[in-house]
């Protein structure tokens, strides 16, 4: 059985500040690290390799080239190959094109039993990358995931939901997009990480996954961000005075200004 795990090499967003004065992100020093839903997909794919002889697990990523360290950084964790999509044809992705050539690089890894995404990544925050690749592949996509039971061709799934969750049986090929209640991931081990060094990462451009430049990256990206800015600070607060009756009147008044009664 193969399994492959889709990961995103992503700003600590924990890391990231606002300058007070000048209201400016401050990036300088943020480190990029694998997006923490990955770690869980990532997590889930070794749990089923420990129980599964004969599995292995790849992790592919979309990136620059300095995406190859999370890649090294899951194969220290245990995953077995590592692919890279680079290529200047590929940025200024929005969703839909970054999911576009995702889907390429996986068709062109070969067959694959599993695949896992994260159910978000913390920089673009949309969490539409994982069903959009399972949409381009045919397959089957469950969200969410809190909890899967791999038996044979079949994978039963928690699917979280806001009030509980939902108990899904699902066939494979299937991608699934993990929640971090998923699991714990394991550490990198020594060995680990001297082996994963020992190891080839595989390196695709367009034209090595059958891509036209006009079908990825930017040109293929029917949205576009045209402005970003940081959030206003919020205002001061305010202490509201007189008896508690007057003092929850004037919320309920304030909360009724606002729309929010
Ligand atoms: C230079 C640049 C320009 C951009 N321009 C635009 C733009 O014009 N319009 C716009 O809408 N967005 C733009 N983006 C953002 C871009 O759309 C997102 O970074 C990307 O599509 C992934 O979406 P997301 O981060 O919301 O991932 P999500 O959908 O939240 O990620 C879910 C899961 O999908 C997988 N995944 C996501 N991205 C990757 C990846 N690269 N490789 C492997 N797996 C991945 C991971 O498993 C992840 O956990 C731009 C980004 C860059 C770097």
């Amino acid at each position: 059985m193969k399994i492959l795990v889709c990961v995103k090499q992503v700003p600590d967003t924990n890391e990231v500040k606002i300058d007070p004065v000048k209201g400016t992100l401050i990036r300088d020093g943020v480190p990029s690290i694998l997006n923490p839903d990955d770690a869980n997909a990532l997590e889930a794919a070794l749990a089923i390799k420990d129980e599964n002889p004969g599995t292995t697990v790849a992790v592919l990523t979309m990136g620059p080239p300095q995406a190859t360290v999370v890649l090294r950084e899951c194969m220290a964790m245990g995953a077995d190959e590592g692919y890279l999509l680079s290529d200047r044809a590929f940025g200024g992705a929005d969703t839909c094109a970054t999911s576009t050539t995702i889907a390429a690089g996986i068709k062109k890894v070969g067959k694959v039993d599993i695949i896992f995404a994260g159910r978000q990544a913390i920089d673009g925050d949309t969490a539409q990358v994982g069903p959009q690749v399972a949409q381009r592949l045919g397959l089957p996509v469950v969200t969410y995931v809190q909890d899967v039971k791999f038996d044979k061709d079949k994978i039963v799934v928690q699917r979280q939901m806001e009030d509980g969750y939902e108990v899904i049986e699902v066939e494979t090929p299937c991608l699934l997009t993990a929640v971090k209640e998923l699991n714990e991931p394991r550490y990198m081990s020594i060995y680990g990480i001297v082996d994963a060094y020992k190891k080839d990462i595989t390196v695709w451009n367009h034209e090595d996954v059958d891509l036209d430049p006009k079908d990825c990256g930017l040109n293929a990206s029917p949205t576009q961000v045209f402005r970003s800015f940081t959030p206003p600070p919020k205002g001061k607060g305010e202490i509201l005075k007189g008896s508690v009756n007057e003092m929850a009147a004037t919320l309920i008044s304030r909360f009724e200004e606002k729309h929010l009664l």
